[in-house]
């Protein structure tokens, strides 16, 4: 069997960004959660951080990055503006093509832009981000949206299951189980 990691970006501690009432620690938690029970649908046997509300810390996360066939981080962007948008993922060059799929299936399903020119994949040292312990131990790091946008909140509110599938057959494919398409 298949076996992939699925992290849920920052912790039971440290919230990461907010807005309003929302963390992005249980945004990134329940990604976690649902796209680890559509890969259990599709025969695919997923390490996480945690199970339920559990969001266990960074240097955990990290240790697991090794165990799966693929690593893959959920976190959100967050700006000053609440006009900022879109997906982006931060990784290895090794993982540059499902990095680009991953991007374009949230940009799919959310209607959201893919950020950057090329396809949304971004090397580590890129941008502003401070969290690239798990890019450097071989992982990548999924930008879903902004959560500092009140639309793209709203969007992945009301398709986070939908969402949630489409990246578990991203990942399927990517470690040959499941269908194309
Ligand atoms: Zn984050």
């Amino acid at each position: 069997m298949s076996t992939v990691t699925i992290t849920a970006g920052h912790s039971n501690t440290d919230p990461g960004a907010v807005n309003g009432n929302v963390t992005e620690a249980e945004i990134t938690t329940d990604m976690r959660n649902i796209v680890a029970y559509c890969l259990k649908d599709l025969g695919i046997d997923a390490i996480t951080d945690g199970k339920g509300s559990d969001n266990q810390s960074l240097r955990q996360a990290i240790k697991l990055i090794k165990k799966g066939n693929v690593a893959i981080e959920f976190h959100c962007n967050a700006f000053h503006l609440p006009t900022a948008g879109g997906v982006e993922a931060l990784a290895q060059p090794k993982d540059k093509a499902i990095c680009q799929k991953l991007c374009e299936a949230v940009s799919d399903v959310m209607g959201i832009p893919v950020r950057g020119s090329a396809g949304g994949f971004k090397p580590e040292n890129s941008g502003q981000h401070s969290r690239l312990g798990y890019v450097r131990n071989g992982g990548i790091i999924l930008e879903l949206f902004f959560i500092s946008n009140p639309t793209e909140l709203a969007t992945y509110q009301a398709k986070k299951w939908p969402l949630a599938r489409e990246i578990a057959d991203v990942i399927a494919q990517h470690v040959g189980v499941g269908c194309t398409g």
